[in-house]
This record gives structure tokens, sequence and C-alpha cells, in this order.
């Protein structure tokens, strides 16, 4: 069986580079149209249970932003 993983995103520290929607080969991650109060819109965790748990979005993020969970 698969491994399963979830992901937490900080909406406040994310700057909307998008790296972290690119890196996730199991499109987890995706744009959002709310901003944040430092005016960027914070990607969004699309949980379709697909997410492993990898944590290449959060090595990618180069505002830490991204905290990875294991079941
Ligand atoms: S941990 Fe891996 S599978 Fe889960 S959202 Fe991040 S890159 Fe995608
Ligand atoms: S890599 Fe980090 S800062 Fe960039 S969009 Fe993803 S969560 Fe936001």
């Amino acid at each position: 069986m698969a491994a399963r993983g979830s992901i937490k995103i900080n909406r406040d520290i994310c700057k909307e580079c998008h790296l972290c929607i690119h890196i996730c080969k199991q499109e987890q991650i995706s744009p959002s149209k709310e901003y944040n109060a430092k005016g960027y819109r914070p990607v969004i965790f699309c949980d379709t249970g697909k997410c492993t748990g990898c944590a290449l979005c959060a090595i990618m993020c180069p505002e830490i932003a991204i905290e990875v969970y294991r079941e």
C-alpha cells in the first residue's frame, strides 16, 4: 500500500511562487484566489487522497511554509 500523507501550508508566509505546485507529481497543491495580509495568494492543499508525504514540496519551498505529516 502506498504511503499516505498530508501537508499544512502556512498561508501567512506563502509568497505565491508556485514551486510546490510544479514539484508535486500527485497534483495536491493548487493556486488560490484569496489574498493574505502581505498581498500574496497562498496556495492550497487540495487533498484528493493522493499525497504520499514525499515532502518534495516542503523541501522546495523557499519560505519554509509547508509542513508534512505522514500516516
Ligand atoms: S508531500 Fe509530496 S505528494 Fe504530498 S503535497 Fe507535497 S509534494 Fe505532493
Ligand atoms: S513553494 Fe512555498 S512560498 Fe512557494 S507557493 Fe509553495 S508554499 Fe508558497
